[in-house]
């Protein structure tokens, strides 16, 4: 697996790392699983973040039995004041079990009021500083969903990488990591198959294997085989790194399939207070539009436990949700397709 220098951190990550969000859904023999897989493939980058539930915990306890010192820790936290980051990074290293984490990231910086928090006097970079100082964090990042504020994050000088989602549907990437490379900072994309919903890795894989400016990828896995069968799409996604005309068509194709408004299953929308399964629901969606699997979709949906009929409207998802989704309109258009 090709290894590539995350920036001015100096680590060297393979391109292909590991997302921790989908691990939390399952146990720790499943993160054991994919962290020896991992291993045996020549990958050493897994991400996590304090809102990934018990993500970090699963990774911690499956580190003490494949080997801390395998894998590059990357974790994030959306604490913007100092005594929160403290806090979070404390709680971080207990999950992990480790002594120091590699890469400790702001999570979720989205607007300029967020970021001014964090660069402000007992703002979280200081508690960031103090714990690289102390070599409990060894590098500080940035992450963002929105272009404007990670360039503002990039050009303040204060961090050593940026992570920021990039795909061939969601372009904006290009623009985050040739600033970011302008700096020397180390760069990661995140939804490198748009939550699961580019149904073709390979050339998915191809498309972002040609980015120049891109370090390391994260696509999350929910288990080893998927990791495995995500290495063989990835390796025999090179070649001369050419688009042929019939590729060009395919991914064109992808793209006007899902457009701009899908959901990436990022899961930043919850909680919901009436346990609406957002992601699910769209998953169950997409499944019945795009791939021709009514059935599933339809029992998938049935399934649920609640849906938009249990929504009180308090529209706490679309403030979170880093996409901007219309999501009451769109679970409302699911209900009136999948409701049977
Ligand atoms: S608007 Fe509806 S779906 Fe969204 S969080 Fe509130 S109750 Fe849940
Ligand atoms: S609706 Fe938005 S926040 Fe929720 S899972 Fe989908 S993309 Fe993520």
């Amino acid at each position: 697996m090709e290894r590539r220098k995350l920036g001015k951190t100096g680590l060297e990550v393979s391109f292909m790392g590991i997302g921790g969000i989908p691990l939390q859904r399952f146990d720790e023999n499943n993160t054991v699983e994919i962290l020896s897989e991992a291993i045996k493939q020549g990958i050493n980058f897994i991400d996590s973040a304090r809102g990934y539930t018990k993500s970090e915990e699963l990774i911690g306890k499956a580190l003490k039995k494949v080997g801390r010192d395998n894998f590059v820790i990357a974790t994030k936290a959306q604490s913007r004041d100092y005594e929160g980051m403290i806090k979070e990074m404390d709680i971080s290293l207990k999950n992990f079990q480790t002594d120091y984490i590699d890469l400790y990231q702001c999570h979720f910086v989205c607007n300029e009021t967020d970021l001014n928090k964090i660069l402000s006097e007992n703002g979280a970079l200081k508690a960031l500083l103090e714990y690289r100082d102390k070599g409990l964090i060894k590098h500080i990042g940035i992450t963002s969903h929105n272009m404007k504020t990670a360039v503002m994050g990039i050009e303040s000088g204060k961090f050593e990488t940026v992570q920021f989602p990039f795909n061939f549907i969601e372009s904006d990437g290009k623009t985050v990591f040739k600033k970011a490379k302008e700096n020397n900072m180390g760069t990661i994309a995140m939804k490198p198959l748009g939550g699961g919903a580019i149904t073709n890795r390979g050339l998915s894989f191809k498309y972002l294997s040609n980015e120049e400016n891109l370090d390391c990828i994260i696509p999350g896995v929910d288990n080893a085989e998927q990791l495995k069968s995500n290495m063989t799409d990835f390796l025999n996604c090179y070649g001369d790194g050419k688009f042929t005309d019939s590729e060009r068509d395919i991914i064109e194709k992808e793209k006007n399939l899902l457009g701009v408004d899908f959901c990436r299953r990022c899961d930043y929308c919850q909680p919901c207070s009436k346990n609406i399964p957002i992601s699910v629901i769209f998953t169950a969606k997409a499944y019945y539009e795009r791939y021709d699997l009514k059935d599933w979709a339809l029992g998938k949906y049935k399934a649920c436990k609640a849906n938009i009929t249990d929504c009180i409207d308090c529209g706490k998802c679309e403030k979170r949700c880093p996409y901007n989704l219309p999501i009451r309109q769109m679970l409302r258009q699911t209900h009136e397709l999948l409701a049977r």
